[in-house]
This record gives structure tokens, sequence and C-alpha cells, in this order.
């Protein structure tokens, strides 16, 4: 079965970055998987939490509940502090990661873009960058030795994108996002199953109402950049993040 990997900062992103293609692959017979860095305490709306661990409780089941509505196999939040990932230890945090790429044996991974996405959250740059090199790292027998016994082996993922837009917000820090070169459409369900796992996310409800009115007027898209490629090419219009694998 092929296999999607997704990388995001915090609960939320995987709906509202990434929900329609991880529920568009699901339901085309693709294993997918979410792994999500922190589990996003350092929140301004924290739906009447009293303590970070209770919020952290709260943002996970959040998660879990957006992940099943999304039809994603397994999805995992880790422990990173939200809002540090620029102070993390770059070479500790990309072999944990790189642990999972070599178990999880994607076939593409997808993350946000090291810009930092729309809203330009350090988090989100950062989360592009440890899970570029945790990508590019899991497929060398050279790096993370350690983790090469009992049969684990290197990973090669086939294709790394980050997902884009064709639009910024002008009240946000300046991004340079990069080009669009890869088109996932999603039917009209599928938008609506997206809208709705980020709703699974109540703690963070004063944000929906952006949110929703954001995501329609986007409209059906959801837009990729092609970051690497396993096999050396051209970048082409794609329509398809799985387009040329043959697993
Ligand atoms: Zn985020």
């Amino acid at each position: 079965m092929p296999r999607l990997l997704c990388f995001t900062a915090h609960p939320d992103d995987e709906a509202g970055g990434f929900g329609g293609t991880l529920l568009h692959y699901a339901e085309r017979g693709i294993e997918t998987h979410v792994i999500c860095l922190t589990s996003g305490t350092a929140a301004t709306h924290r739906g009447g939490a009293k303590t970070a661990d209770e919020l952290a409780a709260m943002r996970r089941k959040e998660f879990a509940e957006s992940c099943k509505l999304l039809k994603v196999a397994q999805g995992t939040v880790l422990d990173f502090e939200d809002g540090k990932l620029d102070q993390v230890d770059f070479y500790s945090v990309v072999s944990d990661l790189a642990l999972r790429v070599r178990e999880i044996r994607p076939d593409v991974i997808i993350t946000m873009g090291p810009e930092g996405a729309i809203t330009a959250h350090p988090d989100h740059s950062m989360v592009s960058i440890l899970a570029t090199m945790a990508c590019h790292w899991a497929g060398r027998s050279n790096r993370f030795t350690d983790q090469l016994q009992n049969d684990l082996k290197p990973h090669q993922t086939k294709k790394l994108y980050y997902g884009t837009t064709l639009f910024t917000m002008p009240d946000r820090q300046p991004v340079s996002l990069p080009p669009s070169s890869a088109v996932i459409e999603l039917t009209q369900r599928e938008l609506e199953v997206k809208i709705a796992a980020f709703k699974c996310h109540t703690s963070q409800a004063p944000l929906f109402p952006f949110f929703e009115e954001t995501v329609r007027k986007r409209g059906r898209l959801e837009l990729f950049h092609l970051a690497a490629a396993s096999t050396p090419r051209k970048i082409e219009a794609e329509t398809d993040l799985f387009a040329g694998i043959n697993s």
C-alpha cells in the first residue's frame, strides 16, 4: 500500500493546511500518517483549559477526532514545546523524525514551506526544515547509524512537497511562498470534511469564522511545491502527488 506522511507543527495544521489532500488520498487507498510536533499549548485560545497540561490533553483529543474524520491511518502528536521549535536541538529532533520516516517508509512526504506558510509562524518554518532534513537523511546509510540495527533500514522517500498557496495574508509578516507545482482539486464533499475536521479543534473555536471564510474563498484547491524527488527531473505541473511513483 502506498504511504503518505504529513509533518505539521500544531494540532489543527493537519486540517487547515492539508485536510483535503489527506482525505483525498486516504479514500484512494493510500495509507496516510500525520506527525504533529507539538501539542499546541502556546495557543492564544485555550478552550477554558486552566493549565498547559489540560490544554495539551484537550488538543490531542481534538487532533485525534480531526484525524478520524480525515481517515488518517495513524496520527501522532509529539511533545516538543509549542512556540519553541526554533530552539530545539536540531540534530536530535531530526534524528527522532528520521527514525519515524524509516519506520513508516512513506512514498511521499508533505509539510509546510520554510517561509512558515501564510501565517509566517516560526514553528511552521521549523517543521519544514526539520522534516526536510529527516526526509533526506533517513535515506542515507551514513546518518543516524545507531538506528540501523534490528532490521531497520535507510528509507529514501520518493517525493517531498511543501504546501503552498496563491495568496498571502496582508495583516501578517511577509512570506515568500514556494511556487505551486502540484494542484490537488478537492470535491465539494472533501472541502466540507476539511472544514469539519478543522472544527474538531473546539478549543480554537474563535478561529472558525475566519478559517471558514478563507477556505471557502480559496476554493477547492490545495497546492504544493515539489521540493525534492528521488529521481532527477525537470519541474512539471502535476495534479497527483503520487504521479510517476510505482509502488
Ligand atoms: Zn500551526
